[in-house]
């Protein structure tokens, strides 16, 4: 973030702090508040993800002990069956969810759920159950890691070698690597050959993604499971077919492999990429589906955006003020969203 985006927000978030929440809370005219975490401040394997901004576990518990003081804390199926039987939303209802399926969750976020008598929702990627597989990201950023690590000036030239016979190379072989997206993936195997990496090996031994045994005990407690498709592409880069498949594949796989009555999916990166007949298509195969668009009501009605709170790096109440704030903002542009 640049000084002046700092500026800015620093700005609203003095502004917001002025406004007072329950005033927020009635400008920004959202139904409900559904907020989302991924993962806990220097948790991950990947030190290219600890670079993400996170809360700490106390972060985290007072966040909790916020929402509350001052809500009303839903599960997503309360959510579900709220809208299928047309009764009225709570104004004050939070919903708590958190992507990506990694062991962080439960090992932290859990305990301190289940601490505080607290319900939550958790999407998971099919594909990264049991550690079966790695998202393509990570793959990068270990390939990137060890490169880093080794300085093998004849491994390097070797890995740049492949690079440029496939026209990936871009400025360096550091920056080649993050560079290569969803649909050329396959070239990160390749090159895990070179560099001397297995995958599995490395799976096996960290463990960065939630067993079906932790899934299985987190649903007997009480934790709602979704989907958050099948391998975390980003939408945006793929055919519609192939967005329908990672979101109805995905609610498939994990409703029949535990059993849920419900079907429940987050998209990956949000769901800025995708167009109203493709809600559409889906709209029978699921309940609930959530994006990242803030505090705001969306057109699809069975489409719920989420607000970010843990990469703002704000307290949670100044946090929650700025995300109100902005859909009040968002909602004075569009109108014709509402
Ligand atoms: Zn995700």
């Amino acid at each position: 973030m640049g000084w002046s985006t700092r500026l800015a927000r620093a700005g609203l978030v003095q502004f917001a702090r002025l406004i007072g929440l329950s005033k927020l809370k009635h400008m920004s005219g959202a139904p409900l508040y559904v907020v989302n975490y991924h993962s806990v401040a220097n948790a991950d394997v990947d030190p290219y993800i600890n670079r993400n901004r996170y809360r700490t576990l106390a972060e985290f518990e007072e966040d909790i002990l916020f929402y509350k003081r001052r809500f009303r804390i839903l599960g997503a199926l309360d959510v579900k069956e709220i809208l299928a039987t047309g009764k009225e939303i709570p104004t004050d209802a939070v919903v708590l969810t958190f992507d990506d399926g990694l062991r962080t969750n439960y090992d932290s976020f859990v305990p301190i759920l289940k601490k505080h008598g607290v319900t939550g929702t958790f999407f998971l990627c099919s594909a990264f159950i049991d550690n079966r597989d790695l998202h393509y990201g990570r793959k990068a950023n270990l390939l990137r890691q060890t490169l880093e690590q080794r300085k093998d000036a004849k491994l390097n030239l070797a890995v740049r070698a492949y690079l440029g016979d496939h026209d990936l190379f871009r400025e360096s072989v550091d920056r080649s690597i993050s560079a290569i997206d969803y649909s050329k993936k396959e070239h990160l195997e390749k090159l895990a050959d070179i560099v001397g990496i297995n995958f599995g090996a490395y799976l096996a031994q960290h463990q960065p993604y939630l067993t079906s045994t932790q899934i299985r005990e987190m649903i007997e407690t009480g934790f709602t499971i979704g989907a958050h498709s099948i391998d975390h592409p980003r939408f945006a880069e793929l055919t519609q077919d192939e967005q329908f498949e990672q979101t109805v594949g995905s609610v498939r796989s994990i409703v029949e492999e535990f059993s849920l009555g419900y079907r429940l999916f987050a998209f990956p990166y949000g769901d800025d990429a995708l167009e109203t007949g493709f809600f559409e298509r889906i709209r029978p195969h699921v309940d609930l589906t959530f994006g990242m668009g803030g505090f705001v009501q969306d057109p699809v009605d069975f489409n719920i955006q989420r607000g970010d709170i843990e990469s703002t790096g704000l307290p949670v109440a100044d946090a929650f003020r700025y995300r109100l704030l902005l859909a009040w903002v968002h909602n004075l542009r569009r109108p014709e969203r509402r």
